[in-house]
This record gives C-alpha cells, sequence and structure tokens, in this order.
C-alpha cells in the first residue's frame, strides 16, 4: 500500500515557485539531476572505503539516460548509495539543500515573482517539476538489509512512498513529461544538453546505451586550450551556478605543493539576500577524485564566497582533518590559494580599477571581515580596502596606500570617522577641525566598519584613529575670530563642570572645532559610539539586561563661536537661563555624536528656552 506524504511547507512554496514561473531555460533540470546522480557515485565511493557489505557491489559506478519519445518519458539511473525509505522523505519532502533555503530566503526579502532572483538560484531535485507531470523516484540504499521503494510526487502538495521489488543499487528517476516539454524524450535534445557540461562529470555518461563523455578535469588542462564558455559551463556545473561568473582564477603551481586549481567569484552576494550564510564551496580534488566538495578548514572564513576547485597530488585520498599531519597539509595548502587570490585581486585593482570597484560593491564585506580576523593575510587585505574620504567625491573611494601617499609628513596617523552616512558624518563637528588642518579623513558607514577599524589598528605603520576619540591630539592651528580670554574660558569652564557635573569627564577650550559651538569626544576606549549604539539596541528586543556603562565624554569648546561667548555672559546674568543653554548645548552635541539616548527630556527643555525668547 502506498502511503501518501504531505511535503512541508517550505517544500510546497518552493513547488508553486518552480512550476508556476516561466523558467527561462528548463534544461536546467538536467543538469540538477545528473549531478545528483555524480554526487550519489561520489558517496558511494567513499562508502566503499569504509564498508565492507555493498548492496549490489559489481555494479559500475555510472549514470544512464534514457529517452522514450513514445512514450514520453526521461529516464535517469545512476548506481550510487540510493535512499532508504527514510532517506526519500527527508532529502525529498524537506528542505534541506542549502540553494533552495537560500532561494526561498531571498524571495522571502521582497523579490517574489521577480524571474531574474529566480535565474539565480538552483532548485535542484524539484526543477524536475518544471517538465514533468509525474516524477517517480525508485531507489535501492546501499545498505543490503534495506529493502527497495518507489517515490511519486505530480508536484502538487503531497507524494507517495511505497515498497518496490526488484531493484537495482542506487536510483532511477523517471520523469513523465508535460505536454509541452516532450523534447526532453528524444534523443537530440538531451544529447546536446550533456554535450555542453558532461565532461565534468568524473563518472561515464551514457545515453541510451552510448557512452558521450570523455571524463576530462578542465583545471588541469592549459589555460590557452581553454574557452571562456568552458570556463563559464564549468562554472556553471561546478558551483551550482546560474549566471556567469564575474571573475576567474586558473593557475598551477608546483612548489610548495603541486596545485591546480580555478576559483570564481559569483555575480552577485547571496548573503545580503537573506539569514543564509554561504558554506565553502571550492572543492578539494586530489588527482581527479573528490575528497570534500565544501571542505571547511581549506580557505580562511572570509573566502566563503568562492566557487571553484582546488586539485593537489600531494594530498592523501583519505585525508582526515582529524589528523595533525593531514590538517596541516590543507593548512599549507589554503594558505598558499588564499594567497595567490589576493595577488590576482590586488592586480585586479591595478589594471582594472573599474571591474574592482564593482567586485568591491558586491564582495568588499568579505575583505572587511577578513582584515579584522585573518591574522595571516591581514595585510595583503587591507591594501584592497576602499573607504569614502573628505578628498573623494560622494560614491568615490581611496585605499588606505593612497591615504597614505597624501599624508604630510608630520600627519602620524590615518584618520577615520564612523557615522550613518557621508553627510551625516559631514554635517557633524568632527571633521571641521582635521580639514581646517588640511587632514584627510576616512568616512565609514558600513556596520561592520567600526569592527574592521578596531581589530585592523594600523597600516603601513600608521595608526587608525578614530577622529571623534578624546584621546586624538591636534596641532596648534592659528584660527580665526576673536575667542574668550584666558580668564573668562577658565571661569566658563569651571561654571560648566559644575553645571553638567557627572555628565562630562573634561570640558576644555578647543581650537578644533570651526564652525560648530561644542562637541563631545569619545573617551572610552572600549565602548565606541557606535558599539553603544549596537548594544542598547539590542537591549531593546532583549530582556532585562545588565545596564550600558555611564557613557564617558569630554565636552569640547569652541571658544569663539557666538553662542559660547554668549553663555559666558548669560551665567553670570540669569544662571536659570544659563543652565538650560548648558544642557541643550551638550545634549546637541550628544546628539551629533551618536550618543543621545532619550531626546524627551531636551524637547521639554526646548519650551521652557522658548518660553524666553
Ligand atoms: P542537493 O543536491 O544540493 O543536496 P537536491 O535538491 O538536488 O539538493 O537533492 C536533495 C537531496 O536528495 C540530496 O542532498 C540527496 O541526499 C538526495 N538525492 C537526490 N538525488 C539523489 C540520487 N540520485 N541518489 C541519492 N540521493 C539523491
Ligand atoms: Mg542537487
Amino acid at each position: 500500500m502506498p502511503e501518501t506524504h504531505e511535503f512541508q511547507a517550505e517544500i510546497k512554496q518552493l513547488l508553486d515557485i518552480v512550476v508556476h514561473s516561466l523558467y527561462t531555460e528548463k534544461e536546467i533540470f538536467v543538469r540538477e539531476l545528473v549531478s545528483n546522480a555524480s554526487d550519489a557515485l561520489e558517496k558511494l565511493r567513499h562508502t566503499q572505503l569504509t564498508e565492507k557489505e555493498i548492496f549490489d557491489d559489481k555494479l559500475d559506478l555510472e549514470i544512464n539516460l534514457t529517452t522514450d519519445d513514445k512514450a514520453k518519458t526521461l529516464t535517469i539511473q545512476d548506481f550510487g548509495v540510493g535512499m532508504t525509505r527514510d532517506e526519500l522523505v527527508q532529502n525529498l519532502g524537506t528542505i534541506a539543500h542549502s540553494g533552495s533555503k537560500a532561494f526561498l530566503n531571498a524571495i522571502k526579502e521582497g523579490g517574489a515573482k521577480n524571474d531574474n532572483l529566480i535565474g539565480q538560484f538552483g532548485v535542484g531535485f524539484y526543477s524536475a517539476f518544471m517538465v514533468a507531470k509525474t516524477v517517480k523516484v525508485y531507489s535501492h540504499s546501499w545498505k543490503a538489509d534495506e529493502p527497495g521503494h518507489v517515490w511519486t510526487s505530480d508536484g502538487s502538495g503531497s507524494y507517495t512512498v511505497e515498497e518496490a521489488e526488484g531493484q537495482r543499487r542506487g536510483t532511477k528517476i523517471v520523469l513523465e513529461l508535460k505536454d509541452d516539454c516532450e523534447d526532453f524524450a528524444t534523443e537530440t535534445r538531451i544529447k546536446s544538453i550533456l554535450e555542453r557540461y558532461s565532461a565534468f562529470v568524473s563518472f561515464p555518461v551514457n545515453l541510451n546505451g552510448t557512452h558521450i563523455n570523455t571524463v576530462s578535469a578542465l583545471w588541469l588542462r592549459s589555460k590557452s586550450e581553454i574557452k571562456d564558455e568552458e570556463y563559464t559551463e564549468f562554472y556553471k556545473f561546478q558551483a551550482h551556478a546560474f549566471d556567469e561568473p564575474r571573475m576567474k582564477l586558473h593557475f598551477s603551481a608546483d612548489a610548495p605543493l603541486a596545485i591546480n586549481s580555478i576559483l570564481f567569484v559569483p555575480q552577485s552576494n547571496t548573503e545580503k539576500f537573506g539569514m543564509t550564510r554561504a558554506e565553502p564551496a571550492v572543492s578539494l580534488y586530489c588527482r581527479k577524485v573528490l575528497i570534500d566538495p565544501s571542505p571547511k578548514d581549506l580557505l580562511p572564513e572570509w573566502g566563503r564566497f568562492l566557487k571553484g576547485v582546488v586539485d593537489s597530488e600531494d594530498l592523501p585520498l583519505n585525508i582526515s582533518r582529524e589528523t595533525m599531519q593531514d590538517r596541516a597539509l590543507i593548512e599549507k595548502l589554503g594558505k598558499v590559494i588564499t594567497t595567490r587570490f589576493l595577488k590576482f585581486l590586488a592586480d585586479e585593482a591595478k589594471n582594472r580599477p573599474d571591474d574592482f570597484d564593482k567586485f568591491y560593491d558586491e564582495f568588499g564585506i568579505f575583505l572587511k571581515e577578513g582584515a579584522a580576523t585573518d591574522f595571516t593575510h591581514k595585510d595583503a587585505l587591507a591594501k584592497l580596502l576602499r573607504f569614502e574620504s573628505s578628498r573623494t567625491d560622494k560614491g568615490k573611494t581611496t585605499s588606505l596606500a593612497d591615504y597614505v601617499s597624501r599624508m604630510g609628513e608630520e600627519q602620524k596617523d590615518i584618520y577615520f570617522l564612523i557615522g550613518p552616512s557621508r553627510d551625516a558624518i559631514e554635517r557633524g563637528p568632527y571633521v571641521e577641525g582635521l580639514k581646517a588642518r588640511s587632514l584627510e579623513v576616512l568616512y565609514c558607514f558600513e556596520t561592520v566598519d567600526d569592527y574592521v577599524m578596531r581589530n585592523l589598528r594600523e597600516f603601513d605603520g600608521k595608526t587608525l584613529t578614530a577622529a571623534d576619540s578624546a584621546d586624538l591630539k591636534l596641532d596648534e592651528h592659528e584660527v580665526e575670530g576673536e575667542a574668550l580670554s584666558k580668564d573668562q574660558q577658565d571661569a566658563l569652564i569651571k561654571w560648566l563642570k559644575e553645571t553638567l557635573g557627572e555628565k562630562v569627564e573634561e570640558v576644555k577650550a578647543s581650537d578644533r572645532l570651526v564652525d560648530s559651538p561644542a562637541a563631545v569626544l569619545n573617551a572610552d576606549q572600549f565602548m565606541t559610539p557606535h558599539m553603544r549604539r549596537m548594544m542598547a539596541a539590542m537591549k531593546k528586543d532583549g530582556e532585562e539586561g545588565a545596564e550600558l556603562p555611564p557613557v564617558k565624554v569630554h565636552l569640547d569648546l569652541n571658544p569663539r563661536h557666538a553662542i559660547v561667548k554668549k553663555l559666558a555672559e548669560t551665567k553670570d546674568t540669569d544662571a536659570t537661563k544659563a543652565g538650560l543653554i548648558a544642557e541643550q548645548l551638550y545634549d546637541n552635541a550628544m546628539l551629533a555624536a551618536g550618543l543621545l539616548e532619550d531626546p524627551s527630556a531636551m524637547v521639554q527643555r526646548m519650551y521652557k528656552l522658548l518660553e524666553q525668547v
């Protein structure tokens, strides 16, 4: 008796989109099913290394496709690991495939019905429903004591599973084609599809009994013989991709390790579509044999946007992550590849800056992550970082090296400011003092920048310094405009310290300010304003947490500013009003620093001040 099961809700949603959207290239289902067959054979090869008893052990590791244009069916059979009943239910009825998950996330992010978006993701096995009325999956696991089964579905809400006698090991998928997809039941059509990429499949592929692929590893061939289209087809096959690669690097090395590798950078960063973190996708091979399709410790974390293959003759076939020696070898391999890739990016930045900038727009976030976390490649990564600055036009960026080349002889530090946008930074009180001294300031407005700058700490021997920090010492500077006298300044400062009390650690007159009356400087080395904002935001959503430590700031006064001069007088003539002005000045400065936590008191005070006008 066939048992009927409902698909998981996400799968129903996925199927609905797959079946109803106009996938421009329906034929990709062939690639998806053949690649699943190839994965299953790959898994069997690994299983054979460790298991003694394997069902139907004499079968060749191959993939057979059969077309039947009378019956309008296409059959794809592999002699791989197969699936047990539970595996059929689990693998084909619930969402396991990371590409499908990323796809659904992207759709949820608001891109529903966006055909472009759909074209960017693989939906794996479910792509069969683009062309088939019904899909039957006959499977027998490599485990001898499990019976064979057939899984059947028409791609609407449910599927059935039932025992099936007489199955060979592996999986046989029979597609009963939709009326408008009948040509996928013809040999010519399937042959032309397979010819494009079956060369990348590392097992024999037969169509109606004829062997059609010569297994050749693209990465072992010489670059000069490979056409661009071949790289693109390989990328699409290997990375399950639907776009054209944005960049590719094909290289080989003999020392310190024998390596042949092709790395690809895709068009877009899929992490920005949703919450799914990319999995490592540079596969590890040894002499054309796949060792690990998603090796965790080959490339550094930040390299997870890369696709491609790395093949090294120097790896043992049964390499394991557990033994120290093997781990060291993988680490060494990863280091060589990463170094080579970073050199490639540096060359791109120099020779094709426009392309590099486009790449950076999309993937710069990974380089920043690397610069902050990857000690080994930190210097090379830092050279690739780009920021807007007080010397660039809006939307244009500079490198740290270019910044350094523009530094005057006396300048020791590289200055930066963190803020929500270029405009917000330029309107704030911090840039003016540096601009007045002809010092360039980097503008950082990505969420990670605070973290990156704090971890990077220095570049080319120059300290990275936040221009809103109290530690920042600027040179004496001739400033225009008449200031309060020294005595007046001292009296005002003394009075302000009393009036503002614990709100400020220090009050001082400063020649850093030009147009603003006052600014607060962050005096907490560990708690930057940005970090404070993030922690405050987190606390709001969360339950009662520990209180944030009190804000530690210095207040800088501009002794030439009209408001400050006026305040120096008012404190002696109208203490109440002066008190209100002092607090308002402080709150305005806190607001500019992004540190004002509760603006309600400020609003009340404004009314009181307005009453006095
Ligand atoms: P992915 O291949 O990315 O995991 P798919 O949607 O293509 O996602 O396939 C889902 C799962 O179904 C696979 O992970 C695998 O476990 C199982 N599967 C699909 N085809 C086969 C097959 N021919 N042999 C064995 N298992 C398969
Ligand atoms: Mg697949």
